[in-house]
């Protein structure tokens, strides 16, 4: 079997990358930035969704697994006190597969070109100045025009991180859907949005487009963030790619809530 991993950079992740791979390749496993089969982060969130970013265009060939250096991590459980358990885990049992849903997220331009992204959090639409000013459609028909800080289009397991913070729900990885979550909507006798979050099953494209002319937006795709002029619409659905997990052990999504949000103790 290929391994990568991918460190945050610190002093801690960088020693315990140092140490995972030789323990890894004395077992006679091959270390291949470029197309393991395996990906292994150690760090955080963030550095899972690095890790991610660097392999979602061979998402059915590689599989991800985290070590957390720091705080409880939500896609990275394994400690670095168990790194030797693990090792003798990836070098001597199969794992389990476990899968979760994922964003497609397309920009198309003015000039006819467009991007496709895919995204293990979210996708948010914001603005450095001014409201964010945008159509919202929803299989092809007009739902309403967005007027504020911005909108954020979440997955199942994103929906603990950014649109958790703006008061979207909660949503167990196992609905393929999608989330729509306002960020301070203007809402008075002029301007009207529904207010609440929105979640949008599989198959159910959204876009969003810009109302006005020249306008320059903040796009962020999980840890990612891009200036982008000159859009048409951005399309968003739930992928037909999914990211999948290898489980030596179980790793309960509602226990990972509660112990992130409301406490370790029983
Ligand atoms: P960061 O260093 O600012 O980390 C943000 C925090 O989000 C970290 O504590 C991380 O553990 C946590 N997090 C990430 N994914 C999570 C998930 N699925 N469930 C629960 N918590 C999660 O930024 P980063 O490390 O580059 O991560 C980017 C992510 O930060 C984005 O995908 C977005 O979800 C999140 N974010 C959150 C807020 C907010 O909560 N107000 C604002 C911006 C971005």
């Amino acid at each position: 079997m290929k391994f990568s991993i991918t460190s945050k950079g610190d002093h801690k992740s960088e020693s315990i990358k140092a140490i995972m791979c030789q323990y890894l390749e004395d077992f006679d496993l091959e270390y291949d930035e470029i197309e393991p089969d395996l990906a292994i982060s150690v760090g955080g969130d963030g550095t899972f969704l690095q890790a991610f970013q660097t392999y979602s265009e061979r998402l059915d060939k590689t599989a991800f697994i985290g070590v957390h250096t720091g705080h409880l991590g939500f896609y990275a459980d394994w400690v670095p006190e168990e790194i030797e358990q693990l090792v003798i885990e990836i070098a001597k049992n199969p794992y389990q597969i476990v899968e979760y849903p994922l964003l497609s997220m397309m920009i198309h331009s003015e000039d006819g070109t467009s991007e496709h992204y895919l995204a293990l959090n979210e996708t948010s639409i914001k603005k450095v100045e001014g409201s964010v000013v945008l159509d919202v459609t929803i299989k092809g028909e007009h739902f309403e025009r967005f007027r504020g800080d911005g909108l954020c289009i979440s997955t199942p397991s994103g929906s603990t991180a950014y649109n958790k913070a703006l008061g979207g729900a909660i949503i167990h990885p196992s609905l393929p859907s999608l989330q729509i979550t306002e960020m301070s909507s203007i809402n008075n006798r002029v301007y009207r949005t529904i207010g609440s979050s929105l979640m949008l099953p599989k198959h159910h494209v959204c876009k969003f487009l810009p109302v006005e002319d020249n306008q320059s937006f903040l796009i962020t795709i999980d840890h990612i963030t891009k200036s982008v002029m000159n859009i048409k619409a951005i399309e968003c659905k739930v992928a037909k790619e999914k990211i999948r997990f290898a489980r030596y052990r179980p790793f309960p999504f509602w226990k990972r809530v509660r112990d992130s949000f409301i406490s370790e103790e029983r």
